[in-house]
């Protein structure tokens, strides 16, 4: 059975004031693209309904429903008659699951791959040497070492770090 956390609840109202506002119409789930691909088991109203009873462990713990799957197309966002950021606060719970180490392993792979490269999908030799051939720009990326120094003051690098000690 599902705690009712009311300090998680109050902590994504303070992160965004919004969901307070929904009244569970579900007009988001009906215009979502992924709920009609899953055949409703991702469901956004879903997920705002669990935040607003702070039901920290189906967020997330369980992710019943999984708040990975979105992809953040904004249509429930643009449908919603409350103006409710739904994209904005499934930020938060996914933030949280990161914090957590309970995140996808092809985020993973991407989260090493950034703090490797500085980019999350390096270039391969040979992307690089065609592009060269057509005389195309050559390809900047910042310094990795200043993005590896915000990656540490975000706690992006011990989290993934975290992770793979688990
Ligand atoms: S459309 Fe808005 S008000 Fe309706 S259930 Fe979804 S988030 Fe709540
Ligand atoms: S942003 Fe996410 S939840 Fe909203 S409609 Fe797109 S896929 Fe569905």
């Amino acid at each position: 059975m599902s705690v009712i956390n009311f300090d998680f609840r109050n902590q994504v109202i303070k992160h965004n004031a919004s969901l307070s506002y929904c009244y569970q119409c579900s007009t988001c789930s009906g215009g979502c693209p992924v709920a009609l691909l899953t055949n409703g088991e991702y469901n956004p109203r879903k997920i705002i309904e669990e935040a607003i009873l702070g039901l920290q462990d189906k967020l997330i713990e369980v992710q019943d429903p999984n708040p990975w799957l979105c992809s953040t197309c904004q249509k429930c966002v643009e449908l919603c008659p409350q103006k409710v950021e739904l994209t904005e606060i499934f930020t938060l719970i996914k933030n949280k699951c990161f914090e957590e180490g309970k995140y996808p392993e092809a985020f993973h792979a991407q989260g090493q791959a950034v703090l490797e490269n500085g980019i999350a999908i390096p270039y391969s030799k040979a992307v690089l040497s065609r592009r060269e051939k057509l005389g195309l720009p050559i390809i900047t990326t910042a310094p990795i070492e200043e993005i590896k120094t915000l990656l540490r003051q975000t706690n992006f690098e011990q989290n993934i770090i975290k992770r793979e000690a688990e």
